[in-house]
């Protein structure tokens, strides 16, 4: 009986150890790939809240600094009207002034409290950085109180009865020094701390962005090397077993029966071309089953892969032997006259006799019968001198085993 359960127990044994080692290596692959993709998306959430964040805080300073810058203005704006009203004699022009004073003073009033509470619109709300808080509020003499000292000097330089001669009073020298100097002063460093803070910001954020991406190409590189290289590689390695198995006999390593067919017509080709001879031997074992029978697929399975080496021992370098299928072998012969081949197949089937085969009970011999062809020149293809081997060899079972039936 052929012996299916027994390759079938091979081949799956085969494909137990195959596929365990396909998912071993698979998981590891996977679960690199996946942990630095992983990677990858925490460090890129992860960078863009820091990004965002020193953004928006940035933003927010620009707005600090473009209120101080207005602040700033606002004050030069204050004593430059008051100015304007000391030299001013027309009443209803003076009280126009007032009027504008008034408005600037509480617009630098309005915009000071919502700054030094952090609240630089209505939407968004600062929190200081140390240094800019302590500008702010810090001792010894601080924005803040600046500021509101400007404020309530301007409302009294207003509560007063104003002359010309007022333009020299305590009030107006004392706001004309602030908006020359302490609170300018105060505005300026303002500006400048926002400079140097947005400095400190940017390089924050250049280091983030350089480690971010440091970082993302080294993962990249790393599942490249990790991942991809030894897959690839995987892939070229299987890529040749898949071709092997696709033209190799796994028993006998012998070429299996398509690829025999294929070399076949290649050879038949050549020889046509060179207009050489090219000559086929069919083999079969005799009593296979009777061995099988008898000690077993295994031994069956040795006495097939001793044919095989017996083959390969005694064939010369030119001749293609292949494993047609069971127990049936085929020999390629370029070059070989039928003449010639019949001498191989002599040669094969004493060497094939004359082997001992270490067996269960003592060594064991085996015979072969053997089918030869030779191209004719009615012969279209390979395929017509096999069929020719075949049935040569199908005469040599017929006749007693063990034979040669060349024609
Ligand atoms: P014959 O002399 O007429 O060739 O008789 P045989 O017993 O060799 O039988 P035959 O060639 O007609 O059939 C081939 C047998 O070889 C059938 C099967 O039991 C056995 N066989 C085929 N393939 C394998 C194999 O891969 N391993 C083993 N152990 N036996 C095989
Ligand atoms: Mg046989």
């Amino acid at each position: 009986m052929f012996p299916a359960m027994f390759l079938l127990t091979e081949i799956r044994a085969g494909l137990i150890r195959e596929s365990d080692i396909m998912s071993t290596g698979k998981n590891k692959y996977q679960n690199i790939y996946f942990s630095s993709l992983a990677a990858i998306a925490l460090l890129v959430a992860a960078s863009h809240i820091v990004i965002d964040s020193i953004v928006s805080e940035e933003s927010l300073m620009v707005e600090v600094n473009e209120i101080g810058g207005r602040q700033r203005m606002l004050s030069e704006r204050i004593v430059h009207l008051l100015l304007e009203y000391a030299v001013e004699k027309d009443p209803a022009i003076q009280a126009n002034i007032t009027r504008l004073i008034e408005q600037t003073n509480s617009a630098f009033d309005q915009t000071h409290k919502l700054l030094i509470r952090g609240q630089i619109s209505n939407t968004d709300t600062v929190v200081f950085e140390n240094n800019i808080d302590a500008l702010f509020f810090g001792e010894p003499e601080y924005l803040d109180e600046k500021a509101r000292l400007f404020i309530y000097n301007t409302r009294e330089v207003l509560s007063h009865d104003w002359s010309p001669d007022l333009i020299s009073s305590f009030y107006l020298k004392e706001l004309r020094e602030a908006a020359k100097e302490s609170l300018h002063s105060g505005l300026d460093e303002l500006a400048s701390l926002y400079t140097n803070n947005s400095m400190t910001r940017i390089t924050r954020l250049r280091i983030v962005v350089a480690v971010m991406l440091i970082t993302v190409i080294m993962l990249v590189s790393g599942i490249g090397l990790f991942v991809f290289k030894p897959l690839f590689s995987r892939i070229i390695v299987q890529q040749d077993e898949l071709a092997k198995l696709a033209y190799r006999d796994s028993l006998t390593d012998l070429h299996n029966r398509r690829s025999f067919f294929l070399e076949a017509e290649k050879v038949f080709q050549q020889c046509q071309n060179d207009e050489l001879p090219f000559s086929v031997l069919f083999l079969d074992i005799d009593f296979l089953k009777v061995i099988n029978d008898s000690f077993g697929h295994a031994m069956g399975d040795k006495v097939i892969e001793e044919v095989a080496r017996v083959c390969m021992d005694n064939l010369g370098s030119n001749d293609i032997p292949g494993r047609i299928g069971g127990d049936e072998f085929g020999i390629l012969l370029p070059k070989r006259s039928l003449q010639s081949a019949t001498t191989v197949a002599e040669h094969l089937r004493h060497a094939m006799s004359a082997n001992k085969i270490p067996g269960i009970s003592g060594y064991m011999q085996v015979s072969l019968s053997i089918g030869v062809a030779s191209v004719t020149g009615r012969d279209k293809n390979a395929f017509e001198t096999i069929n020719r081997a075949d049935k040569n060899l199908y005469e040599a079972k017929k006749t007693g085993r063990n034979l040669i039936i060349a024609a």
